[in-house]
């Protein structure tokens, strides 16, 4: 191709205000990227990103005024993904991110949130608002809405993916915009816009009459197979649909808000129900919870954390807290201070779903963390292609004096394979469910009469 030719498709491709990819393009390199995903077994997330309210912008000033902020919101947006997400401007005031990873849902909520994160500074209108505006306002703050759908829950097409974000896109946007949805439950009955509101109102009044309830799933040491832990997971007890999972409730709830005094309450009755057990003889676990990023971002967060401790007459070492890299990214310097507080109370710090989002592993060295999470889909692959990864996971956590806990542990193979690459503790179906508290204890009795029985937990002698 000539340089001329080269030019005029280059120009073809681009859009001009923001830079990048257009519409067409953003099409045809989409399903390029599923394809490749696909090919090597990863997720594909499809985000399409929404301004909020851009038209009064438009109708306020001019529509250079309008151009020039949309190329800022471009450039932050492609600040705040990976280099190697792909980002296009989709429509007038949208945009949209295609990105692949072992775990598509995780990728998709990380990549929000750190969209969310560059929006907050509010953006410049610089000269380009006029003499006479720009002495009454000068900045602005912008929101974004968000959609998503993800192969391969919603699809494995990427016309029907960028039709399923947009659907969900469109239902945030219904609801006064500033949120993040993905296609699912909620959407599919968004046409009863009552229904998500009814929703709403159901979790609130779930969190006042103690419909949540919590689940936990033993920690199980590699190395000689006994459990040495547990994580609450929350569940929700409908009393119409029956026990809900969190994956369709906590994004409501961190929508609205319901997180602060859910997570207090999941902290609270995590903290009580290990307190009861070791009343009750039973051996020292420690108790692993899952704090949301809004959680962590509470600035009395590390108060709550004491007095829930100091309630049920807990040590700090019993306690163990999950967060995910979405709450580190951006803002290593605020979260250090947060999770150095939490240290000095002798709680530990896991980082959970490792390896499904930014790793940008530069954060891990300044943040005092005493257990990796490696993600469930890095060891249910069933081709064995992530295993290099785990294995790297395993060895840069040891060097940094980090334990590693293995997710989603299904089968002894898998458990063999990972003691044998040092990885000091797992969790999975292989050995329980998540249980309700009686079936949890019920489970530790059995187990600890069954430890007789070698053939139970020889998860080390198959390696
Ligand atoms: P997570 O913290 O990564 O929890 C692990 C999830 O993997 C749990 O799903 C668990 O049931 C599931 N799991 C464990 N072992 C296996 C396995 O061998 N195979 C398979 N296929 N799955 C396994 P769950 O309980 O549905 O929770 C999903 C997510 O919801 C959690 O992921 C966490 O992000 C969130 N979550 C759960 N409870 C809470 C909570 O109390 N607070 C907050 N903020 N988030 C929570
Ligand atoms: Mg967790
Ligand atoms: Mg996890």
């Amino acid at each position: 191709m000539t340089e001329e030719r080269q030019e005029i498709d280059r120009f073809r491709r681009t859009d001009r205000v923001t830079g990048l990819p257009n519409a067409d393009e953003m099409r045809a390199r989409g399903k390029e990227r599923l394809l490749k995903a696909q090919e090597v077994g990863a997720g594909t997330v499809v985000l399409h990103v929404q301004i909020d309210r851009f038209s009064r912008i438009n109708e306020a000033y001019t529509a250079a005024v309008g151009d020039q902020l949309l190329g800022q919101v471009a450039a932050r947006i492609q600040g705040a993904v990976r280099g190697v997400d792909y980002v296009a401007r989709g429509g007038s005031y949208h945009f949209v991110v295609v990105a692949a990873a072992p775990n598509a849902k995780v990728i998709g909520a990380q990549i929000t949130s750190a969209i969310r994160m560059v929006m907050v500074e509010p953006f410049d209108l610089g000269n380009a608002s006029g003499a006479d505006t720009a002495s009454v306002i000068d900045k602005v703050r912008l929101t974004c809405s968000f959609g998503l759908a993800w192969c391969p829950k919603d699809g494995d097409d990427f016309d029907q993916l960028m039709h399923k974000s947009g659907l969900a896109l469109q239902a945030v946007i219904d609801k006064g915009g500033d949120a993040c949805l993905d296609f699912g439950w909620e959407v599919t009955r968004r046409r009863d816009h009552s229904q998500s509101l009814v929703l709403e109102a159901q979790l609130r009044e779930a969190v006042e009459t103690q419909q949540l309830t919590l689940y936990y799933q033993p920690q199980v040491s590699l190395v000689d197979e006994t459990v040495i832990g547990a994580e609450a997971l929350v569940r929700w007890k409908h009393p119409e649909r029956g026990i809900i999972s969190p994956d369709e409730f906590i994004p409501i709830a961190e929508e609205t808000q319901l997180i602060i005094p859910m997570g207090d309450w999941i902290l609270d009755e995590a903290c009580r129900q290990a307190s009861e057990w070791r009343a009750s003889g039973l051996p020292d676990l420690t108790m692993s919870v899952n704090l949301s990023p809004i959680q962590f971002r509470q600035p009395d967060l590390v108060a709550r954390v004491r007095q829930a401790l100091e309630r049920h007459g807990l040590q700090g070492v019993d306690l163990e807290l999950e967060i995910t890299e979405s709450v580190v990214i951006n803002d290593v310097d605020n979260v250090a201070v947060t999770v150095n507080a939490i240290r000095s109370l002798g709680v530990s710090l896991a980082m959970d779903d490792f390896g499904t989002g930014y790793s940008a592993l530069s954060y891990l060295t300044r943040l005092p963390f005493q257990k990796l999470k490696i993600d469930q889909s890095f060891i249910r692959d069933p081709n064995g292609n992530n295993w290099p990864i785990v294995r790297a996971v395993i060895q840069l956590a040891r060097e940094l004096g980090m334990q590693t806990i293995a997710e989603g542990v299904e089968s002894r193979e898998h458990a063999s394979q990972l003691a044998g690459l040092g990885c000091d503790i797992g969790q999975g179906y292989l050995y329980s469910k998540p249980l309700p508290a009686a079936d949890f204890v019920e489970w530790l009795v059995e187990q600890s009469r069954s430890s007789v029985q070698p053939q139970r937990f020889l998860v080390n002698e198959m390696s």
